[in-house]
Order: C-alpha cells, then structure tokens, then sequence
C-alpha cells in the first residue's frame, strides 16, 4: 500500500461522530467541521461539530452512568484500563500516524507521545485498587474516624491540540480508575486521535455513558452550559491561562473541582559548571520537541556569560542540521506549525526581539511553502523585558540570554507569572538543593530536558495552574474525602 494510500484507509476506520452514552452519532444539527493536515494544509475528514444540545445529551449520559459506574469494583475498573493499555499498544501505529497527520509532529515523536500516553493507562489500571482510607480514635477515646473516598462524579474534560492523545489520557486514566463518568471536548484542531482512542476505550469494555466525547468548534457555547448545570462535579482543563481562567471563574458558580494545566514559560539555565554536551542534548529536547509547542518547551535560555558563547554556538550547529518537513518523511526532524496564527505569532515574537537587539544566529523566517512551518531559529543577546521572553513562543525559537550569578539567574527564572518546569543544568548538589527550594515552578528537571513520566505529579503553580497529573497524586483529583464520625455504645465497653 502507498503512504497516501493508508492514510486514507485509517481515516476510512477513524471515527467521526459525537460519541454520547456508548453510541457514534451525527451532530444534533447535522453539522460537521473540516480538520486539515498542518504540513500540507489540506483537509484531511470532516467531523462532527457538536451543538449545546449534544452536550446536554452527554451530560445526561454521563449523570445516569454515575451511580453504577462509582459502585463498579475497583478491580473491574482497572482491567478496563489494562485492556485499552493492550489495545493502544497493537494500535500504536494507527494513533501515531493519525496523530501525525492532524497535528504534524514527526512521526518518531508521535509514537513516543502515544507510548507516554498509554502510561497513563498502565500507570492508573495499577492506582485504581490501591483507592483507601483510615480509621482512627479520637484523641479523646470517645469516638472513632473513618475517613473514605469516593468519585468526585461527572467530570468534564477540555484538551489542547498540542498533545492529543497525552493530554486526553492523563485525565481519562485517573478518572477511570477513581469511578468518575466524563465528558471530554478535545481540540477542534486535532480531534480525531481523541475519536479513534474513544473507539478503543468501548473495545475494552468501558460502560456506555462513562466516557463521552463532543468535538466542536463552539467550545465556549457547548461547555458552558454544562460547567453551570449542578449535575457536572468537576472541570479538568488543559490549555492557555487565558482560557483557563476564565473558566475558573465560570467554575465558581457551582463551586466545581478545578484541576488545571496550563501555559508555561520554562527557564533552562546552564551553569558555569554544566556538562555542555549534556546541556546542548538537553536544550535540543527541551526547545524542539514537539516543534516548540509545548507547555513545558524551554522558553528563556539563561546562560552563564562564561559560557554563553559555545552554549550559542554549538546549539545553533546542532538546530541547523534539522530537517524540515511533513512528519510522515523518514528525515524530518521538524515538523510544521499548528496553523497560519501560530506562524504568525512566532515572527511578530522574533521580530520584536530583533527590535528589541537580539541577534539572528540561525534561521528567523516562516518557510516559502505549503502548510505552515517556521525555520529552526536562534536568537542571542536576548533583552529580558523583549516580548519573546515574557510570552509563550510555541515555536521552534530559541532565545539565548545571559546571567553572572546564581541569584541573578533564580530572579530572572522567576520575573514571569508562569511556574510549570524549569530546566537546570549544574554538576554542583548543593547549588540543585538551593534551586530546589528558591524557584517558583512545580516541576524541576535537573542535567535533562524532559521531566514528564506518568509515576510523576505533572503541574505547575502560579498562572501556570492548580492541581497535579500522574503519579500518586494525579487520582486525588478525582476523589472526594468523606468524614464518618462513629460513636458507638460498645466502645467503651
Ligand atoms: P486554548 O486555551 O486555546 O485551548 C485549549 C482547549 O480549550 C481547546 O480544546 C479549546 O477548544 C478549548 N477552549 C477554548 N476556548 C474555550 C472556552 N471559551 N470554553 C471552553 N473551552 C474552550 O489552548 P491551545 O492553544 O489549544 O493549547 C496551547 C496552550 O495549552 C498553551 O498555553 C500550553 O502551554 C497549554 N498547555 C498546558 C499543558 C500543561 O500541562 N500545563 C499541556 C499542554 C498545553
């Protein structure tokens, strides 16, 4: 078969409904919306547009499989996550090359995207019947506490376009394994790995009306009236801090639990003491992964002014040896940009920087072809006031400033509202332990440029978000705490 051929052929076995209480429909209205392929710009299948109607229908579903679904046993739970595990493992292929398609990625990081994903699956299968509480006297022997868990309850759930399958499995998995129902709205942009895992979730026995899935390009008008209707318990969202603060206010109303992972602006600071081939191998994960477009892509290179030079040097080397091109191709190494917005905001970032004094050391240009891509892109001499260190870039630029000493470089790492990761690279223990302690961030990568793992509470503070995904922690966010207080007559006895 032809590449063209079996793209085609997994579109023909993608679905391309609204899935609401176990069942592939059309939208309410009829209507559907184009998904496009970012390299090419072509339109790769029309989907469902679901309208408010449908999400009252998934909301609907959802609250009737509630009940059953908290008093299915633990054990049961988690088989269902063991088998869609199994199921995303033979599909990997499909997933990656869907992925790919929809979002542009290259190839080789989507498969590494649909393994991390599927972590989550194997990680929560495992949490699900570890779920417990304590018993305990009072201080004053009168009575006993028993402190158990239950499902917070219908939880909705809103994902970004950059990680599409991650992003939707590190909220589904704890909320499988905690008894939660869910209603997921994945992005309008690459809707349609959300719609083939949702098909592998009911493959491995997940209950009609436990996951439903709306993709829409009316987000605001679909969610809205299910985050203040009193039968949603939860809002999980993945996004911008715009975006997400604005639906924490929406939240307040029905006073819901919020989770929230949103923007970021990572730090990666090299010392003076830094392992340099370490430290290029690590800002090339850190800044190009994913293309730049990540939460969690270093944003602000801070340099150490006695090394600044090589760092520059033998990084601009190495990016400029990245191919280009549709993520399907065996070489590319990078691929194109979501959309012609996105492109646009990375030159008028790099553009203002070069206003600002930054220096060109490699590329700064949108390329001269179909889709949307961006050159590999570094800029040194970077001002720290410039727009291109205050904002998210989501591009693959990487912008270079200086420091002379540990404080200084602790108060620029700081000097943002963003606390999602910081990148370190030092060979000096005490100086990690100060780190530690100092930088206002919620996840700190020490001599590497990736700190995402499924065993690990992924999360940020300050704009950059409220509660943890992964690890031991990421099922409390789908559990509520429940206080007995037991007086009994034969205590004393
Ligand atoms: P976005 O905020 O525009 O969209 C995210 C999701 O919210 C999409 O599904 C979108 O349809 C939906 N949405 C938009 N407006 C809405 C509204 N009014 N009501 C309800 N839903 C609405 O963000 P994006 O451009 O898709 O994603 C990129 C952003 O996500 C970046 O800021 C990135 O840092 C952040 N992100 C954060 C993490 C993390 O874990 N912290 C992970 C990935 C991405």
């Amino acid at each position: 078969m032809t590449d063209a051929k079996a793209e085609a052929e997994l579109l023909r076995r993608t679905p391309t409904g609204v899935f609401i209480d176990g069942a592939w429909r059309d939208a309410g209205n009829g209507a559907t919306f184009e998904v496009q392929d970012p390299a090419t710009g072509a339109t790769l299948a029309r989907v469902a547009n679901a309208s408010p109607r449908d999400g009252m229908a998934a909301l609907s579903a959802a609250h009737a499989a509630q009940e059953g679904w908290a008093h299915t046993p633990s054990r049961q739970r988690s088989e269902i996550l063991r088998r869609a595990f199994e199921l995303v493992r033979e599909r990997s292929e499909d997933l990656a090359l869907l992925m790919t398609m929809e979002m542009g990625k290259p190839l080789a990081e989507s498969r590494g995207e649909v393994a991390y994903a599927n972590e989550f699956l194997r990680w929560f299968s495992e949490e699900a019947p570890r779920i417990s509480g304590r018993y305990a006297a009072s201080p004053d022997g009168a009575t006993r506490l028993l402190v158990t868990k239950r499902p917070v309850g219908p939880s909705l759930m809103i994902t970004p376009w950059n990680f599409p399958l991650a992003m939707a499995t590190r909220k589904i998995a704890p909320a499988v394994a905690a008894g939660c129902t869910m209603i997921l709205k994945p992005a309008e942009l690459t809707p349609l790995t959300a719609l083939y895992f949702t098909q592998l979730m009911a493959e491995a026995g997940l209950p009609a009306g436990v996951l439903n899935v709306l993709p829409t390009t009316d987000p605001g008008g679909v969610t809205g009236p299910l985050i203040s209707d009193p039968r949603l318990r939860k809002l999980s969202f993945t996004g911008s801090t715009a975006v997400g603060s604005r639906l924490m206010a929406a939240s307040s109303q029905q006073v819901l639990r919020v989770s929230m992972e949103l923007g970021g602006n990572a730090p990666f600071i090299v010392f003076e003491d830094a392992d340099m081939d370490a430290a290029v191998a690590g800002a090339l994960m850190a800044k190009l992964r994913n293309g730049g477009e990540a939460c969690v892509a270093a944003n602000r290179f801070l340099v150490h002014e006695s090394v600044a030079a090589e760092f520059s040097a033998r990084l601009t080397e190495a990016m400029a040896s990245y191919r280009v091109g549709r993520g399907t191709e065996a070489d590319t190494k990078l691929g194109p940009l979501i959309n012609a917005a996105a492109v646009a905001k990375v030159r008028r970032l790099v553009d203002e920087a070069v206003a600002a004094g930054a220096v060109v050391a490699l590329g700064g240009a949108a390329l001269d072809r179909p889709g949307f891509f961006f050159e590999p892109t570094v800029l040194t001499n970077v001002p720290s006031h410039a727009s291109i260190a205050q904002e998210e870039i989501f591009g693959p630029v990487a912008a270079v400033q200086t420091f002379s000493d540990e404080r200084e470089a602790i108060a620029a790492a700081n000097s943002t509202p963003f606390g999602l990761v910081c990148f370190v690279y030092t060979r000096d223990l005490s100086r990690v332990l100060r780190l530690a302690e100092r930088l206002e961030t919620g996840m700190l990568g020490v001599n590497t440029g990736v700190v995402s793992n499924a065993a690990a509470p992924f999360g940020g503070v300050k704009s950059s978000g409220l509660g943890r995904e992964g690890g031991f922690e990421g099922i409390d966010e789908y559990l509520e705490t429940v206080y007995v207080a037991v007086s009994d007559p034969f205590l004393g006895a």
